[in-house]
């Protein structure tokens, strides 16, 4: 975490938690500063999120249920298919002219 003005990592917590937001102060240039509310999104309701993304719901829809913003989901969205590797098959087709296209590609 990185002061907002001065990017400072001298960060000190500034305070309870008030409408579950924590909230932080810079120690270097005294900027006071509350962490974005999407960063305050639980694992419980990631979980939930991830188990209504495999129903294929919209996710407006999922966005509605779990209480998150549209815009978070859709970067959360974004974000986790990232980082899931493309399951690539490379098993040979026996089919000719793909056949014809791999020995091209090899010589
Ligand atoms: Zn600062």
């Amino acid at each position: 975490m990185n002061c907002p003005t001065c990017n400072s990592e001298n960060i000190i917590n500034n305070g309870g938690i008030h409408n579950g937001k924590q909230k932080y102060a810079c120690k270097d240039c005294g900027r006071q500063f509350v962490l974005e509310p999407t960063n305050c999104i639980s694992q419980e309701k990631k979980d939930l999120i991830d188990k209504l993304l495999l129903e294929k719901i919209l996710l407006a829809g999922i966005a509605r249920v779990v209480g998150v913003s549209e815009c978070w989901l859709q970067k959360y969205v974004n974000k986790k298919y990232d980082s899931v590797p493309k399951i690539i098959d490379i098993k040979p087709k026996k089919k000719g002219k793909l056949f014809n296209v791999m020995r091209y590609d090899l010589s």
